[in-house]
């Protein structure tokens, strides 16, 4: 049985009390005026702090997602949210992290430099999670105060199952990343939030947006969640240029959407061409905007690749002999194709 969610308790001290620091834009927060309070210039079109509320793009971003503003939080990329939350979380040198590999390389980084143990407990022969020794662990281990998993996930491309047994059975903070979740948005955590209060789903403009080069990274959790990473965040941590960017792909969402389509299309073609080369193995299913494919030997067609300025991701050292192919445009795929086609004479 789940024992009672205890959020302060798994708060670092620090953080429970610490004081936020309070910007000029914070204490006054209208638009109207003249404004002499944060010691900007006032010649220039960047010339303002951008709002450290993100007010506008949580707005939107509400309405589309269908989640009270309080529930939102932005980062400047996922990458910040990782690490954020860790700070929040994670006491340096006690506490410990689960991670599921292959996944991300980010979870791992981010505890590093924080100085949280990992503890990892790989997915299965399909890429699932090893629920019973997640279970184990978890009973076993009360240092364990975060658990980070990717569906779908990064590099295999799948969807996890059972996510719902780690949050019934854990009382720590289990993150969701779902950076890939726009391209299959049916099997998203998003509508768990107001039962789990130790849900943060993670997820981004940088993939199914188009927007990796903005830097804006988004957790969705219950309000306390959310305030306590609000109040830990450097102030200003996304940029006005980047809120800019971000709103106005959500104002274009039908080009965003025809993005998908597309993405999704050559996907669907590339899985038909790539088994029918000679020395493809396997190529495996995916949730997301690229593949994970198996070569006869991936060292040596990834050097190839990179040879003829087609540039994939090789995976060998995660998933023996696969490489990572993302989903290009039709053009960018049919060369692809043809590198490879060319490399079996
Ligand atoms: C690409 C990716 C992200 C996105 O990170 P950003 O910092 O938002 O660009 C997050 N998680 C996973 C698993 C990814 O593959």
């Amino acid at each position: 049985m789940k024992p009672t969610f205890d959020l302060a308790s798994l708060v670092r001290k620090n953080i429970l009390s610490l004081k936020p620091y309070s910007s000029a834009r914070d204490e006054f927060s209208g638009s109207e005026g003249i404004f002499l309070d944060a010691n900007e210039n006032p010649f220039g079109t960047y010339n303002r702090y951008p709002d450290p509320r993100q007010k506008a793009l949580k707005k939107a971003l509400s309405e589309l997602k269908n989640v009270p503003q309080d529930q939102i939080f932005i980062g400047n990329g996922s990458d910040e949210v990782i690490d954020l939350i860790f700070r929040v979380f994670g006491n340096p040198g006690t506490d410990s992290v689960i991670i599921c590999p292959p996944t991300y390389g980010m979870y791992e980084v981010a505890a590093n430099i924080n100085d949280i143990r990992v503890i990892s407990i790989p997915l299965d022969n399909d890429f699932q999670l090893d629920i019973d020794a997640m279970l184990e662990r978890i009973r076993n281990d009360k240092s364990v105060k975060l658990i980070f998993v990717c569906s779908p996930n990064n590099p295999t491309g799948n969807t996890l199952r059972d996510i719902d047994t780690i949050l019934d059975n854990f009382n720590g903070i289990v993150v969701i990343d779902e950076a890939y979740i726009d391209f299959c948005p049916e099997s998203s955590y998003l509508g768990n939030i107001q039962r789990y209060p130790n849900l943060i789903v993670m997820q981004t403009f940088s993939k199914a947006w188009a927007l990796a080069g903005a830097r804006v990274g988004i957790a969705y959790a219950q309000p306390e969640i959310i305030a306590l990473m609000n109040k830990t965040k450097p102030p200003y941590n996304v940029s006005k240029l980047n809120q800019e960017a971000a709103l106005k792909a959500l104002s274009k969402k039908k080009t965003t959407k025809n993005r998908i389509a597309t993405i999704l299309e050559q996907k669907e073609m590339l899985m038909q061409e790539l088994p029918k080369i000679a020395y493809v193995k396997k190529v495996y299913p995916s949730d997301a905007n690229f593949l994970l494919v198996e070569m006869e030997n991936a060292d040596a067609v990834y050097n190839r690749l990179v040879e003829k300025k087609v540039i994939t991701r090789n995976r060998s050292s995660q998933v023996k002999n696969c490489i990572r192919i993302t989903v290009g445009s039709p053009k960018e795929n049919r060369i692809l194709l043809n590198e490879l086609k060319r490399m079996e004479q």
